[in-house]
Parts: C-alpha cells; structure tokens; sequence
C-alpha cells in the first residue's frame, strides 16, 4: 500500500462551460501570499477596500455589501433566510435549475412558495408576475438575472416596479450576469442580490457576494423569529464586516485576497469596457455559429453574453462531442440540465474565459469535431 496520495496534477483547461471560469494569473498569484490573521490590522484594511470594490461592482450605495464564505448557491440561501419566516408569500419566477433551486429553499424556510413559470428558454413575463401579486400580500419576489441552464436574460426594471408597488422585496440571482452584464443595483432598486466569484468575476468557486439595500436591512431587523441559518445570519455577519470586527467564523483568509485581486482586475479594465467585451465575444460566437448552420435557443433579445444556449443539431452525439473537445482540445463546455439535457450545449463566455481566441477555438474545434464524428 502506498503511503501517501500522488501529487496533485489538474490538466490546464479551456473553461468554456456554466462556470468556473478560467482564472487570471495574478489572482492564483494573490492566493498564494501568505495567511494572516482575520483580525489582523492588514486584513481589515483589506476587508473595506474589499467591501468598497464590491459596492461599485454591484453599484450601490448599501453598507450591507459583503462577500459571503460559500459558493453561488450561500449566496442565495443568505438572502433568502434572513428575509423569509414562516408563512411568507414569496413569488418565485422558475424558467430554469436556479429558480427551482430558489424554490426548494423558501420551502425550508416555511415561506408560502408561489411559482410564475415560464418555458425554459424564455424570460418570466411580468404580467404574470402582476397577476401572482394581486393574489395575495407578499413579501418577496424572487428572481434569477441570468439562467445559466438555459441563458436567458430577465429585465428586471419592470418586475422592480410591481413588486415595490405591492409592497413586496426584490430578491435577484446574478450569479451569471455580474461582471459580464450590467447590474445597477440601486437604480433598479433590487432590494437583496447575490453573486458567486466563479463565474464573470473569475475567480476561483468559494466566495459569493451580497448586498441588502435598506428595505431588506429593515425587514431583517423587523423579524419576530431567528435567521434559522446560524452561518448565514447577516445581523452577526454584519458585525464582523462593520465596525464591531467581532468574531463570528474565520475568514477564508486566501479566497479573499483572490476576490480582492479579481476585483481590481475588472476595475483597471472598466465596468462599461468589460460589458462591452462580453457583448463583443457573445455576438462574435452567434455569428460563427450561423456560419456553421447552427443557433442559440433563447431569442436574441433574451440572450445572456455570459452563457450561450446552443442548440444541438440533430444527429450529432451530445456527450461524444464535449468529451473529443475535453480530451483533443483541453475545452470544457457543458451539457444541458433536466428537460434541456441532450437539446443545448452551454458555451460560457465569462469573466476571463470572454476572448476572441476562445471564440474561435471553441467554433473550430466544433466544426471539426462535427465533420468527424
Ligand atoms: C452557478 C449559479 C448558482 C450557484 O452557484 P454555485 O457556485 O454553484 O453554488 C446560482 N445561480 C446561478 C444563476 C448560477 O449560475
């Protein structure tokens, strides 16, 4: 028996599937330097110019803005269990796996579920939205920006209004569209949103972002009942990110440097120049694609920049396909997810992944892997 385990050896990808993405040098570099204490001096220092940058990503004004230890998927369980207690309406748009995720978690919550549906690869549709509202006093709407299982785009200014019409909290998943996609949070007044440093902000998984604007801060504090999540309870977080510094749980000292050093790589680029390229490579690929004969399933005016629906054309083997692109190519796509699997490949174009080459590499290396299967 051998003693020990072999040395670790990932293959270097192209990450071209719903996330990770590839991550920049200089962050892996910022993950390296050396652990510190997370009550040292430096690594407060490094906490509110940590906060400030992610306060102008998300752009807003809010205090609560912070990044949460945990994956995308924290990041939504955090809004959600500060806002919901027991008997909550909540009004959740399902049009993919992140909806439904949203779903499933106001259920443990004992939240009052009520779905709006919409296909999957097509926008909720606000009217429906309406409808759900006048049918009872709600508390929360919740809504995904980006679907990554389908990659559709919600607009969200108009749903904004209905539910601050009703009285209701706008909760937003842009796990997807942060970093790749504008999200205005103040000037859309979304109330509680959440990301995940995987995707557009290329980083490596572990950390999600989060920001509650003053109704959410408000409700938080008007609760009768417990956040039923100690991990994730934002009024003892809010103590370790302001100015208390008390001790809640230990910080993930090194996925904050990465996020910090992501961070500082998206504002040397810009926020406008990073939409723009995001834009730039999505409709470099649709081109490509139609010169191949083949298309996204959203509709143009509904699709993501982020991620790329593609449809799989009939005859070709969907998972031969990703594996020959994985093992000839070193390029990762995804596959598709419950009524989508084996009807679209899911192309990321996301953060750092979002280039010219990777354009062109993933439709040459389609085109050929199509002509010689
Ligand atoms: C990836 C993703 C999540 C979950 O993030 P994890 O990092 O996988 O936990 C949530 N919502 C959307 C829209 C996502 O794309």
């Amino acid at each position: 028996m051998s003693a020990t385990a072999p040395p670790l050896n990932p293959t270097p990808r192209v990450l071209m599937g719903p996330g990770p993405s590839n991550v920049p040098p200089r962050v892996l570099q910022a993950m390296a330097l050396p652990c510190i204490g997370h009550l040292d001096p430096d690594f407060l220092r490094i906490m509110d110019e940590l906060q400030k940058m992610l306060r102008r990503l998300f752009q807003t004004r809010n205090r609560l803005t912070i990044p949460i230890s945990g994956t995308g998927s924290a990041g939504m369980e955090t809004c959600l269990v500060n806002l919901i207690e027991p008997g909550d309406r909540c009004v959740i748009g399902v049009n993919g796996v992140f909806g439904e995720r949203m779903s499933d978690i106001v259920e443990r919550c004992g939240g009052e579920l009520v779905r709006v549906e919409a296909e999957w690869g097509r926008a909720i549709d606000p009217k429906q939205v309406r409808k759900a509202l006048r049918r009872g006093r709600t508390k929360l709407v919740g809504i995904v920006h980006a679907e990554t299982s389908t990659g559709v785009l919600q607009p969200l200014e108009e749903i904004s209004e209905l539910t601050h019409d009703a009285g209701a909290l706008l909760v937003v998943d842009t796990v997807t569209s942060l970093g790749g996609h504008p999200v205005c949070v103040d000037e859309w007044e979304i109330d509680a949103v959440y990301s995940g440093t995987q995707k557009c902000l290329s980083c490596p998984p572990g950390l999600a972002p989060i920001s509650f604007g003053k109704r959410a801060v408000a409700a938080l504090r008007r609760r009768k009942t417990k956040v039923p999540s100690w991990y994730l309870d934002l009024t003892m977080l809010q103590q370790y990110w302001g100015q208390e510094r008390k001790y809640h749980h230990t910080a993930p000292v090194n996925m904050i440097y990465g996020l910090y050093e992501a961070l500082r790589i998206i504002e040397e680029e810009g926020l406008e120049a990073r939409w723009a390229r995001h834009r730039d490579n999505h409709e470099a690929l649709v081109k490509g694609l139609r010169g191949i004969g083949l298309k996204l399933l959203p509709r143009p005016d509904e699709s993501l920049w982020s991620l790329n629906a593609v449809e799989i054309p009939s005859g070709a083997d969907d998972a031969a396909v990703r594996r020959r692109l994985l093992e000839e190519f070193n390029l990762e796509i995804g596959g598709g997810l419950g009524p989508l699997k084996g009807r679209v490949w899911r192309v990321g174009l996301m953060g750092h992944s979002s280039t010219k080459n990777n354009v062109l590499l993933f439709l040459g290396a389609l085109e050929y892997v199509l002509k010689t299967l």
